[in-house]
């Protein structure tokens, strides 16, 4: 069998079907981070020592020539880039990141200078976040540039905020703008490199959402992940999408690498349809509707429109 038959998410659903699952594993496979309890409740008796938080641990990898290029990109901003990624993870959980290990692959024409620039890119994060490195590991690729840093974070029982807690009669809100990478041809660019980590601690902190997920496979394919995990459908409203300067809708729904927030919440917590959460503008861009209705689009006349399963997939 090809990978492309599978695709990334047909592949990733075939290895989580594995039924290992211990007790101090609260959410395994399938959500932006797993979730374990910390100190492991395995060899104890009883559940008494138990903390009130939970461990968050979560991996992104970034390769070259897959999720950037050089000498396009900059080392500073690729650094940066494989934080974000696994921040804004930890922050889609409701929690805040605490350790990271970063591992490098690194092809043999590369300056230790350019590495050091990476490592700015990196530790400018890992600074305004608070974030220990902690450890890693160094290897030679025999091509490609590999940056891959694994993430711990906690996060209180009471705010964390899993993919699968949406209920029909549900709203969809978003943080920001989509569409605004795909439209500018996914440079990156050191302003626009920023975590909405402050925000998701607001809203887990609020405890007003059923769910989050971030949004760096895109818009569409967040709020498809939201109601697999959740067994709900989704009509997402056309008009009501926020598109960034510069683009178009199609580039909002499918563009990804925004890393926003894309949540839901009972209709009887939503205050006013445009509000704010911390320093991003709130939308509200749809509704969760019963698994069988699917996940749809309906523009202003209120005609249903199917929707690709969009976003970016690897192997594709
Ligand atoms: P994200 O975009 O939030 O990083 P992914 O789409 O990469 O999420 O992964 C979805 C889920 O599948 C996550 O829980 C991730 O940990 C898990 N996953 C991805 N690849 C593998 C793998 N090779 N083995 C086990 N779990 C995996
Ligand atoms: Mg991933």
């Amino acid at each position: 069998v090809k990978l492309s038959q599978l695709g990334e998410f047909g592949l990733i659903d075939l290895i989580a079907k594995r039924e290992s699952k211990h007790s101090d594993t609260v959410v395994g496979i399938g959500d932006d981070c797993a979730v374990l309890k910390i100190p492991s409740t395995r060899y104890q008796v009883t559940n008494k020592l138990q903390k009130a938080k939970y461990l968050l641990i979560t991996t992104d990898t970034l390769v070259e020539n897959v999720h950037f290029k050089l000498p396009r990109d900059s080392f500073f901003d690729i650094g940066q880039k494989a934080m974000i990624a696994n921040i804004s993870d930890i922050a889609a959980m409701g929690g805040i990141p605490t350790h990271a290990l970063v591992t490098i692959g690194l092809p043999e024409k590369i300056t230790v200078e350019k590495i050091k620039e990476l490592y700015r890119g990196i530790d400018s994060l890992a600074k305004r976040h608070k974030i220990d490195i902690v450890g890693g590991d160094t290897i030679s690729s025999p091509g490609a540039l590999v940056v891959s840093i694994t993430m711990l974070g906690e996060v209180e029982k009471k705010y964390l905020l899993l993919r699968s807690g949406a209920k029909v009669g549900d709203l969809i809100c978003v943080t920001g703008e989509f569409g605004g990478p795909a439209a500018e041809g996914f440079e990156s660019r050191e302003s626009k490199v920023e975590s909405r980590i402050r925000e998701a601690r607001m809203i887990a902190k609020k405890q007003i959402a059923t769910s989050m997920i971030d949004s760096s496979d895109g818009l569409v394919r967040s709020v498809i992940e939201i109601c697999r995990a959740s067994k709900v459908g989704a009509k997402i409203w056309e008009d009501r999408v926020p598109v960034a300067r510069g683009a178009v809708l199609d580039q909002a729904l499918y563009g990804g690498e925004e890393y926003e927030l894309v949540f839901t919440m009972r209709k009887s917590k939503v205050e006013s349809r445009k509000s704010k959460v911390g320093n991003a503008k709130m939308h509200i861009i749809g509704e969760i509707v019963m698994a069988k209705c699917g996940v749809k689009l309906m523009d202003a006349r209120g005609k249903l429109k199917a929707l690709k399963s969009g976003g970016y997939e690897h192997f594709r």
